[in-house]
């Protein structure tokens, strides 16, 4: 398997095949007919282990498959991983890609297809540069997600979420399906507080977020814009439906915030709903919910309020 076209005599090649052997990075050349002729250590460990007989490229996957070597493959079934990449593999005459393997390893594999039909392929380690990039994007994405999170409840910011406002408003100037937005505000949070002191207060804003994730749907969004102010996004409903909703959320609050922090605090919410006119933007739409919120106090608290459009 060794035997290459070159001449023995030469002492640059033959120093080139000896380096080539010992070399880290993973070398490799087949003939036209995807004979395996020369293969390199790191190579042979990757797909061959001590299997030293001849082999054809698609007789080393299977071969490196069933003995759990080679790369990994997404489904684990090496016969349509081979149907998916022979015809590629002669399309371009250079091409470079990465790949994992079944051990973890990541390789730079370049390929380089001679005019006669062979294929050269080397390949480097580039396992700790992966890994590198991996906790690189790991922490940018913890940073990311801190600067979007409120600490206390775990939901979108005030930024974060006025953000997803944006979007939704953009989203549904586009497809006209509807959009609700609702302020709430949590009533005499200050004499909870007062009595019971801020942790209590923290206990209750932490439930309030918890059990109004809970009870809305999949697509709702709610984030904390304040001390013990949220809003809640609903797209595709209806203002009435969006009353539901809210009510929903209202119905069992009280009695969770007994069971979650075992005090028996009084505790409701005001809020103000409105829907999304079509040249609604974040400042409008809010104005509008503020106002029904503050309506929805005026009258009393612990109720929703529908911000008209007629008030616009
Ligand atoms: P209203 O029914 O009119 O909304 O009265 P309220 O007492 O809820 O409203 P007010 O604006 O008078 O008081 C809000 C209080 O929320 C005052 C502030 O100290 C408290 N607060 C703001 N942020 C936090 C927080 O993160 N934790 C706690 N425990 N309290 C907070
Ligand atoms: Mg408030
Ligand atoms: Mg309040």
């Amino acid at each position: 398997m060794t035997s290459l076209p070159f001449d023995p005599n030469d002492e640059a090649l033959r120093c080139l095949v000896e380096a080539l052997t010992e070399s880290g990075q993973a070398v490799s050349i087949f003939d036209a007919e995807d004979n395996l002729r020369y293969a390199n250590k790191t190579y042979q460990g990757m797909f061959l282990g001590s299997y030293n007989g001849p082999l054809t490229f698609t007789g080393i996957l299977r071969h490196a498959h069933r003995n759990g070597l080679g790369v990994r493959i997404d489904d684990n079934d090496v016969e349509a991983f081979i149907a998916r990449t022979l015809p590629r593999r002669r399309s371009v005459p250079r091409k470079s890609f990465e790949t994992d393997l079944v051990d973890g390893r990541w390789f730079w594999i370049d390929h380089t297809v001679l005019p006669n039909g062979w294929v050269l392929s080397v390949g480097a380690d580039i396992t700790t540069l992966k890994n590198n990039e991996k906790s690189l994007r790991q922490a940018h994405e913890a940073a990311l997600n801190a600067s979007q999170t409120d600490q206390l409840t775990g939901l979108p910011n005030r930024r974060h979420i006025l953000g997803l406002l944006d979007e939704s408003l953009a989203a549904n100037e586009g497809t006209g399906s509807g959009l609700c937005v609702a302020v709430i505000d949590i009533d005499h949070f200050k004499a909870i507080n007062d009595a019971h002191g801020h942790e209590a207060g923290d206990a209750v804003l932490e439930h309030f977020a918890r059990y109004c994730r809970e009870r809305v749907r999949v697509q709702d969004r709610v984030g904390r814009t304040g001390g013990e102010e949220f809003l809640l996004l609903l797209p595709e409903v209806r203002v009435d439906d969006a009353v539901r909703i809210i009510d929903r959320i209202r119905d069992g609050f009280p009695a969770a915030v007994l069971e979650h922090s075992g005090l028996e605090l009084p505790c409701t919410f005001s809020a103000g709903v409105t829907e999304a006119l079509p040249d609604d933007d974040r400042s409008s739409i809010l104005r509008r919910a503020d106002r029904a919120l503050y309506a929805a106090k005026e009258e009393g608290r612990n109720r929703t309020r529908i911000g008209s459009k007629e008030e616009h």
